[in-house]
This record gives structure tokens, C-alpha cells and sequence, in this order.
């Protein structure tokens, strides 16, 4: 868990280094969390101050105080806290341990007393009732299953290592003999040697690998479908195989069994040869970028089939080099980015490449024929805080961060629009402060734990950069636009309701001796007795002659409503109309008839939208 949010905040980070004041804010806020979350969780433990660690005592049953006055006391419940607290870094920005053990046990009891919850209730058809039995059996199993309730309590700390460097640890802590479900295991079972790090091209801007139990989800979604009980589910799923065979014309075993259990995707960004991108006025320059899927494998199924299809290309070439399969298909593309499709098989890992060069490249990396990404020193001074096993890595180069922050910096001053705001998002992104890092993860004999290096700050990105960059920018960009779309949809809507009043009074004026209500008696149907006439010949009791309407405006009161008067509402039928159910005002007299084609009939207060005796609607202030 909390695994793409840690890496995000590497991702993000550039979002944040901001003055220390900012940071020191919300490390506070992160204080005022954890208050709050001592006097409504049952399990948090202590954990705002880094060098105060509760003593491993053995809990007493008193709890009593250690000393006179002083508040000390031995906990009367034992969690988790030392174990998880031991693998965390004292001393630095964050310390938090969070005791989930009693939250998260009996997960799976309280969502089947929701299911009973929800069963019960009335009006719920005996379909429905099946259909959440169903739902609620599969996610009841899945958690008991997965491991989930086996979480004992959640570390997180964040503290500056060098000048320059900053490491975060993120564990994740189970109890003895709760690591069997599938959330353990599915990206790894134990830490081994991160080999795949020393396959990355000096080239490298960004990275990630690690395991994947494919078999293991496999197993575990069959598993669940299976004891569900469900035969169309069941049916349905083993479907699914045989639809991949028919399309991908390879067995759905034989692919499972070929994989190799480690996947990984490394995106080159080559400095000495550069790009140019047309992007608004200016072009932008580019180092050339590369992308490069490693994939695993136990035999050459996936090689051979992916092979055999672009095989079908006459331009496809297909050659063997010393210990390496490749198969190579330019594509022609509308961008000034060199692009051949590459597929290539080194027997122990299948690659998927956007170049023949950078498979080579990788290989010749892995071998040593030329110094790879790891002989750096910005590597090599990240590594070295880092755990050297684990079953998954992540790593965003200065490089990346670099020309992430270019592309930004060039879009913002070739856009007009943006000119105003280039200052403001200068200083929200730090432009001139190129994030990197290296997180590494693994599963640790109890738990799983995530330790990552790089020059920003984690505490303040975790809790800033989703925030912040995720949700903010966009928002506060596209909310003037959609509330200009909603105004403008309001406007056109309120026309509309204008119109259709103008048809029923003039289908209503035909079966009436060619008048509009207001000037009929109420003996014959119409409204006149109830005229009162004010300012502009606005009649105060408008609603009056809308009700006699109804059957003409299709017993439909919400047209009476305009859609941006938020001080009225639709009444629910035409017999309860009121005045506060009506937004448009009709204007009586003699002088308002069919012939007076050019008279206002009625007008809507809000927009000044007028419709005329002849039907026609004519605009207020435009939108
Ligand atoms: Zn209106």
C-alpha cells in the first residue's frame, strides 16, 4: 500500500520544495492529524516525537505511572510500535506509527454486518438481494484472503541525510504467520539482489521494476469466482482464457507459464541527440527519447509469437546476434521521433523496444561491455542509503525531472493565454529545482517496507503534492470554464421554457376566443379575476395564470422555473402552485393579446429574456 503515493511523491516532489516555512506548516498539520487521531483511534501510539521511544517493556495489566506527576505510563495494550518503529529513521521531519491491528481484524466480519444491513432493508428486490449476496461473499473472501486483516500498524518517517539528500522509510507491518494472502506476495515473496538496476542505460531518466506474481493473481481471482458459488460467473471466467487463445492465438497457460515473474519499464532521454517538437510558435528541443519493457521470462513463447505477427510487415527484419533474437519494424510516424518497433529475446528476458540500439544498449549495460546508469555517481550516492535487496525499484533522474520542467517552461511562454500566470507557476513548481530519487521496496520477514533517497523533502511532497498538483491546478483552471459552461447551458435552457410558455398561451388563446387567460373570467376558465397588475404591467400573481395552463405546458411546473433562479423551486403538480414556484412574470391587460404581436407577454427576471405576444423570445443580457 502507499506504494504509488511514495513514488508519486518523488514524481511530485518538484511540485513542492517550497520555503521552509511551508514545509514547517504542514509537518504542524501532520501534528494536529495525529492529535486528533489519539482521540478517536484506540490504537495510535505516540508518535509525533522522534527520539522519545516508549521503552520495550512488557505491558502491565495497571498501566500505572512510572513517576510522580509526570504522565509516564507503560501502554496496556501491545501493538506493533517497536517492530515498526525500529525499521524507521529518528530524528527527522516525520515519525508516525499508526497501530491498525484492531481496525483492520474482523475486516471482513463487519463488511458481512453491512451486507446484513443492507439485506434488510426495505424494498430490496429478491434480484437485488442476490445480487448483493453475491458481491458482498466475493469481497468478504477476498479480503480474508488477501492479508489485509493481518496489518498490524503503519510506519512512515522522513529525515534529511546530507546536505542535499533526504530519506523516507514507509513500512507496513503484519504479525507473525499472517504473510500468506496474496497482498504480500503478488510483488514478491522475499527480497532478493536488485539485478535489473544494473541493466539500466547510462541514458536512463526514469525506471521501474519489480515483481509480479502473475499466476498467483491468477490463482487467487479464480479461486474467489470459484467459491463464490456463482455458475455465470464462473462460466464467465473461464471464458476468458479461451477468448485470449482466440485472439492472441497462444495458450493462456503456456503465457503464464513463460512469465518470469519480474517486469520493469526504463524511459531513455539521450542527450547527444536532440528532437524538435513544433509546439505553438517556437519549437521545442528535446534530448531523444527511448522507451524500453523488460519483461522476464521462463521461454521464448511471448518472443516467438510476437515475432511471427510483425513477420506480416515485409519491412520487418529479423536477425540473431550473439545470444540475442531481435526483430526490428520501423513505423513511420507524424513527429520527428525516430520510431522502430523492436522485439527482442535474450533468452532469460523478453524486450519490447522503441529502437534495436536501445536493447543493445541495455544488454551491453548488463554485461559491463559499457558503464551503465549504476556507474554514475548521482546513483551511486542515492544507492548508498538504500536497502541492497528488495523486489521492487523505482527511480526518476535529474534528467527527467529536467526536461519535464523544459517541456513546462516552453509551453507556458509559447501559450498567450498563460503569459500572466508564467510568474505564479514558476514559483508553484520550482522551476529551477529539478527533482530525482530512488525508492527501493521489499517484503521484509514482517511486512513490507518502502525506503526511498533523493533531494526533496518526502514529508511535506507525500502530503502536499497530491494535493496540490493533482487536484489544484487543474481545478482552479477548469473552474471558470465550467461555470461559464453551466451559465451559458442555464441561459439557452431558460429561452426554452420562454418558448414553450409562448406556445401554450397561443394553443390555449385558440380554444378561447383568441385570449390569453388573464383577460377571460374564471367562469369560463380563464384567470382574469385574479389580475393585478404592477410596475411595466408585470402582474403580481403570475402563477395564477400559469395554473390555468397546466393541461397546454403538459402538467410539466418546472418549465415555470428559470434554471438559474436558485430562489424558486418546481412546485410538484399545477394544483400546489404558488408564487414561489415561479420564476417568470406575465404581464395582464387588454392591450396583451395574440394580435399585438410585438407586446411582452411574459420575461424572465433573472436573464431579462422577453417573449412576445407572437411567440417569439428575445434575448436579455448575453452570455
Ligand atoms: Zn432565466
Amino acid at each position: 500500500m502507499n506504494r504509488t503515493q511514495n513514488q508519486g511523491c518523488r514524481i511530485g516532489a518538484t511540485a513542492v520544495k517550497q520555503r521552509r516555512v511551508n514545509k514547517q506548516s504542514f509537518v504542524n498539520l501532520l501534528g494536529t492529524l495525529i492529535v486528533s487521531l489519539v482521540a478517536t483511534g484506540p490504537g495510535f501510539g505516540p508518535g509525533a516525537g522522534a527520539q522519545d521511544q516508549v521503552p520495550a517493556q512488557p505491558p502491565t495489566a495497571e498501566g500505572a505511572p512510572a513517576g510522580p506527576g509526570n504522565g509516564a505510563f507503560t501502554p496496556a495494550r501491545k501493538t506493533s510500535f517497536d517492530q515498526v518503529t525500529r525499521q524507521l529513521d529518528p530524528g527527522g521531519d516525520v515519525f508516525v506509527y499508526l497501530a491498525t491491528d484492531r481496525w483492520l481484524a474482523g475486516l471482513a466480519t463487519n463488511v458481512s454486518q453491512l451486507r446484513d444491513v443492507l439485506e434488510h432493508l426495505p424494498n430490496v428486490p429478491a434480484a437485488g438481494r442476490e445480487q448483493i449476496d453475491l458481491g458482498f461473499k466475493m469481497l468478504i473472501d477476498a479480503i480474508s484472503r488477501s492479508g489485509v486483516e493481518g496489518i498490524s500498524g503503519v510506519g512512515l518517517s522522513g529525515a534529511q541525510i546530507s546536505q542535499e539528500l533526504h530519506r523516507s522509510k514507509l513500512v507496513v507491518h503484519y504479525n507473525p504467520g499472517q504473510g500468506e494472502g496474496l497482498l504480500w506476495n503478488l510483488l514478491g515473496r522475499q527480497a532478493h539482489p536488485l539485478r535489473p538496476m544494473a541493466m539500466l542505460p547510462k541514458t536512463t531518466a526514469l525506471a521501474l521494476f519489480g515483481d509480479l506474481d502473475a499466476m498467483g493473481a491468477w490463482t487467487f481471482i479464480e479461486r474467489t469466482v470459484s467459491d463464490s458459488g456463482d455458475a455465470g460467473l464462473a462460466a464467465g471466467l473461464r471464458e476468458w482464457p479461451r477468448r485470449f487463445e482466440q485472439g492472441a492465438k497462444l495458450s493462456w497457460t503456456n503465457f503464464l507459464a513463460s512469465f518470469g515473474g519480474e517486469a520493469g519499464i526504463i524511459l531513455t532521454l539521450d542527450d547527444s541527440r536532440k528532437i524538435t517538437l513544433p509546439l505553438g510558435p517556437q519549437a521545442l528541443e528535446l534530448p531523444e527519447p527511448g522507451l524500453i519493457v523488460a519483461v522476464k521470462i521462463n521461454n521464448d513463447t511471448l518472443f516467438e509469437r510476437v515475432s511471427q505477427e510483425m513477420k506480416a510487415n515485409p519491412q520487418t527484419e529479423l536477425k540473431e546476434e550473439a545470444g540475442l533474437k531481435i526483430c526490428v519494424m520501423p513505423l513511420p510516424l507524424p513527429l520527428p521521433v525516430p520510431l522502430q518497433l523492436t522485439v527482442a529475446s535474450s533468452g532469460d528476458y523478453f524486450f519490447a523496444a522503441t529502437s534495436p540500439e536501445l536493447v543493445r544498449a541495455v544488454l551491453d549495460a548488463r554485461s559491463g561491455k559499457t558503464p551503465g546508469l549504476g556507474e554514475s555517481a548521482e546513483f551511486k550516492a542515492l544507492r548508498q542509503y538504500l536497502p541492497a535487496e528488495g523486489n521492487q525499484f523505482f527511480y526518476a533522474g535529474k534528467r527527467f525531472s529536467e526536461a519535464l520542467l523544459e517541456i513546462q517552461k516552453q509551453a507556458m511562454q509559447s501559450n498567450p493565454l498563460m503569459a500572466g500566470q508564467t510568474d505564479f507557476f514558476n514559483r508553484f513548481l520550482s522551476v529551477n529545482d529539478a527533482g530525482y530519487g530512488l525508492v527501493v521496496g521489499g517484503h521484509t520477514p514482517s511486512g513490507w517496507q518502502l525506503v526511498s533517497v533523493g533531494n526533496h523533502d518526502c514529508s511535506g511532497a507525500l502530503l502536499m503534492a497530491p494535493v496540490a498538483g493533482g487536484i489544484a491546478v487543474p481545478a482552479a483552471l477548469l473552474l471558470p470554464a465550467l461555470a461559464k459552461a453551466k451559465a451559458r447551458a442555464q441561459n439557452i435552457a431558460c429561452q426554452n421554457n420562454l418558448k414553450m410558455i409562448g406556445v401554450a398561451c397561443a394553443t390555449w388563446a385558440l380554444d378561447n376566443g383568441d385570449q390569453f387567460p388573464f383577460n377571460v373570467s374564471t367562469n369560463k376558465g380563464g384567470s382574469l379575476e385574479f389580475c393585478a397588475r404592477g410596475d411595466g404591467g408585470f402582474d403580481q400573481n403570475s402563477f395564477r395564470h400559469f395554473m390555468v395552463l397546466s393541461n397546454n405546458l403538459g402538467s410539466r411546473p418546472q418549465i415555470l422555473v428559470c434554471p438559474g433562479d436558485s430562489s424558486r423551486k418546481p412546485a410538484a403538480d399545477f394544483l400546489s402552485l404558488e408564487a414561489a414556484n415561479v420564476t417568470y412574470q406575465v404581464r395582464s391587460g387588454t392591450d396583451v393579446n395574440p394580435k399585438q404581436t410585438q407586446e411582452v407577454l411574459a420575461r424572465c427576471p433573472i436573464h431579462g429574456h422577453e417573449l412576445h405576444c407572437d411567440g417569439s423570445v428575445t434575448q436579455g443580457h448575453p452570455q
